[in-house]
Protein backbone atom coordinates (compact mmCIF):
# COMPACT_ATOMS: atom_id res chain seq x y z
CA UNK A 1 0.00 0.00 0.00
CA UNK A 2 1.52 3.42 -0.78
CA UNK A 3 1.92 6.07 1.74
CA UNK A 4 0.35 9.03 -0.01
CA UNK A 5 -2.40 10.63 -1.48
CA UNK A 6 -3.98 8.31 -4.54
CA UNK A 7 -5.97 10.66 -5.98
CA UNK A 8 -5.74 10.92 -10.04
CA UNK A 9 -6.56 13.75 -11.63
CA UNK A 10 -9.79 13.51 -14.03
CA UNK A 11 -7.24 14.81 -17.04
CA UNK A 12 -5.53 11.07 -16.16
CA UNK A 13 -7.59 7.86 -17.48
CA UNK A 14 -5.76 4.93 -15.93
CA UNK A 15 -7.03 2.62 -18.63
CA UNK A 16 -4.64 4.38 -21.22
CA UNK A 17 -1.55 4.01 -19.21
CA UNK A 18 0.84 4.92 -15.90
CA UNK A 19 -1.38 7.37 -13.89
CA UNK A 20 0.40 9.58 -11.78
CA UNK A 21 -1.09 9.76 -8.01
CA UNK A 22 -1.10 13.22 -5.68
CA UNK A 23 1.42 11.64 -3.55
CA UNK A 24 0.79 14.03 -0.74
CA UNK A 25 0.76 13.42 2.87
CA UNK A 26 -2.80 11.90 3.24
CA UNK A 27 -5.28 13.67 5.73
CA UNK A 28 -5.53 10.97 8.32
CA UNK A 29 -2.95 8.40 8.63
CA UNK A 30 -3.81 5.28 6.62
CA UNK A 31 -6.66 7.34 4.71
CA UNK A 32 -5.71 7.15 0.78
CA UNK A 33 -6.28 10.85 -0.02
CA UNK A 34 -4.70 14.48 1.20
CA UNK A 35 -6.35 17.03 2.59
CA UNK A 36 -7.64 19.10 -0.43
CA UNK A 37 -8.26 15.71 -2.88
CA UNK A 38 -10.95 13.94 0.34
CA UNK A 39 -12.98 16.65 0.19
CA UNK A 40 -13.34 16.24 -4.02
CA UNK A 41 -13.52 12.48 -3.45
CA UNK A 42 -15.98 12.77 -0.73
CA UNK A 43 -18.41 15.63 -2.75
CA UNK A 44 -17.85 13.29 -5.95
CA UNK A 45 -19.25 9.91 -4.40
CA UNK A 46 -21.97 11.02 -2.73
CA UNK A 47 -23.27 13.25 -6.03
CA UNK A 48 -25.49 15.79 -3.87
CA UNK A 49 -22.01 16.74 -2.44
CA UNK A 50 -21.66 20.49 -4.04
CA UNK A 51 -25.47 21.05 -3.55
CA UNK A 52 -24.96 20.66 0.28
CA UNK A 53 -23.89 23.12 2.66
CA UNK A 54 -20.77 22.61 3.67
CA UNK A 55 -21.77 22.17 7.43
CA UNK A 56 -23.54 19.29 6.52
CA UNK A 57 -20.46 18.72 5.01
CA UNK A 58 -17.82 19.10 8.11
CA UNK A 59 -20.59 17.29 10.08
CA UNK A 60 -20.25 14.11 7.30
CA UNK A 61 -16.08 14.70 7.49
CA UNK A 62 -15.97 14.35 11.26
CA UNK A 63 -18.01 11.12 10.94
CA UNK A 64 -15.77 9.76 8.43
CA UNK A 65 -13.22 11.06 10.50
CA UNK A 66 -14.94 9.11 13.41
CA UNK A 67 -15.34 5.80 11.22
CA UNK A 68 -11.19 6.14 10.58
CA UNK A 69 -10.45 5.78 13.72
CA UNK A 70 -12.54 2.85 14.77
CA UNK A 71 -11.14 1.21 11.81
CA UNK A 72 -7.42 1.83 13.00
CA UNK A 73 -8.62 0.29 16.33
CA UNK A 74 -9.87 -2.40 14.43
CA UNK A 75 -7.04 -3.30 13.05
CA UNK A 76 -5.11 -4.09 15.88
CA UNK A 77 -7.21 -6.80 16.91
CA UNK A 78 -6.68 -8.46 13.37
ZN1 LIG B 1 -4.03 14.65 -3.10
Amino acid sequence: MTCGCQYIGPEQDPQKGPVEYCGKTPLWPGRSYCEEHVWKVYQKGTAMGMSRKNKTIEKELEDLKRLQEIDEMESYHE
